[in-house]
């Protein structure tokens, strides 16, 4: 069954409601897919859970769709945040087609004084996530925030534990760095956490420093390689739905 996210500044799904798709969208499902009239389609907008939907009007420029019945209700919850450094386009797209598939509830872009970019193309990141989201059977699309400095993001800490992935440990003394798995098993449930990744080039001293001072903050280790930060986020987000969250 063909599943598309529609935006949210649609009215809330009910019975009946006509919805009127986007030129792609519509293109997608009438020149693409070949649709045509009284064919069915799913249908979510990150709030009113999901919905079978009929064409009603299959017209050169749009579709129309009639609502049918709902058949999954919007689920709680949300997932963790995930908080990763600018990196090379094509890895931070990996990571950002993975994450929504891995159930991240938001991806906080970053900018720190190792990244080597200050910006990124955010709208086609959310393109990819809506896409991931309509394939993987998601009911939202993980929020994408724009690039802001990592001093700015953890002074509105926004969240109740910071998970850091910290591949470099000669800083020991500070703060004990865990096993993630540990980490994550030992350390009550929370209702907002972050998963930190750094850039290609790491986190400086100074950022380490200031990131093993904060008490809401969890310095962990993935293991004893250096992994690229697209496996790093990717592996970090699989342990944490293993542990304590929606896979369990
Ligand atoms: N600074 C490193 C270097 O070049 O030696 C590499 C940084 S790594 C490519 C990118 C990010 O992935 C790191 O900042 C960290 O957040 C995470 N990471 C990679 N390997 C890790 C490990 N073994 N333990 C914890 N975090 C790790």
């Amino acid at each position: 069954m063909i599943r598309l996210f529609i935006s949210e500044t649609t009215p809330p799904f009910a019975e009946g409601l006509s919805v009127i798709l986007n030129p792609d969208q519509s293109r997608y499902l009438a020149a693409v897919m070949r649709l045509s009239v009284d064919d069915t389609v799913s249908i979510f907008n990150g709030r009113d859970g999901e919905w079978g939907a009929r064409l009603s009007e299959v017209g050169k420029k749009a579709v129309k769709l009639d609502l049918i019945e709902q058949t999954r209700p919007q689920p709680t919850g949300q997932g963790p945040i995930l908080a990763v450094a600018l990196i090379k386009r094509s890895a931070l797209e990996y990571i950002v087609e993975k994450a929504t598939e891995l159930g991240a509830g938001t991806i906080q872009l970053l900018t720190t004084r190792r990244t080597n970019a200050s910006h990124t193309n955010v709208e086609r990141l959310v393109s990819i996530a809506k896409e991931s989201a309509e394939q993987t059977e998601r009911l939202d699309v993980p929020e994408i925030l724009a690039p802001v400095k990592l001093d700015r993001f953890l002074a509105a800490a926004a969240f109740d534990r910071l998970i850091f992935g910290d591949e470099n440990s000669t800083h020991e003394g500070t703060r004990e760095t865990l096993p993630l798995l540990q980490a994550l098993k030992t350390t009550a449930a929370v209702e907002r956490s972050v998963i930190l990744i750094g850039p290609e080039g790491g986190f400086d001293d100074d950022e380490r420093l200031a990131l093993r001072g904060r008490p809401d903050c969890i310095p962990v280790n993935l293991g004893p390689r250096i992994l690229r930060a697209d496996t790093a986020a990717i592996s970090a987000l699989t342990l944490y739905q293993a542990v304590v969250g929606d896979w369990r």
